[in-house]
């Protein structure tokens, strides 16, 4: 019997179909008591590619957890992320015109309503 999903896994899954076409795929979805990136985030987007291997991970933090607008909205600014990645883009200032107008594309879709 197939394991049931877990209330991040469904989140993401139903953001993937409404706003982003079903292009993210196996993606590590987790949860962290200490998410480092830096060593001072909330959040965590982590890309590993070699050969042979190839993963993509989103870790959330445990204090994001009980307040789910604010990790969905993460979430999908993390997702954001991943999807420059799979389109092949470059994102050297990782938060910059490329990152904005996504995020601007998404709450013209609705994505944001209620989360921001
Ligand atoms: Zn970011």
């Amino acid at each position: 019997m197939a394991k049931r999903k877990t209330k991040l896994q469904r989140c993401f899954d139903d953001f993937n179909d409404k706003y982003f076409g079903n292009r993210l795929h196996d993606i590590e979805l987790s949860w962290a008591a200490t998410p480092k990136v830096d060593g001072k985030v909330v959040s965590a987007y982590s890309h590993c590619q070699e050969d042979l291997y190839k993963a993509h991970r989103i870790v959330l933090s445990k204090r994001l957890r009980y307040r789910f607008w604010m990790w969905q909205l993460v979430l999908l600014h993390e997702m954001v992320h991943l999807d420059l990645d799979f389109k092949g883009v470059e994102e050297p200032d990782f938060h910059g015109p490329l990152f904005n107008a996504e995020m601007l594309r998404l709450a013209k879709a609705g994505a944001l309503n209620n989360l921001w």
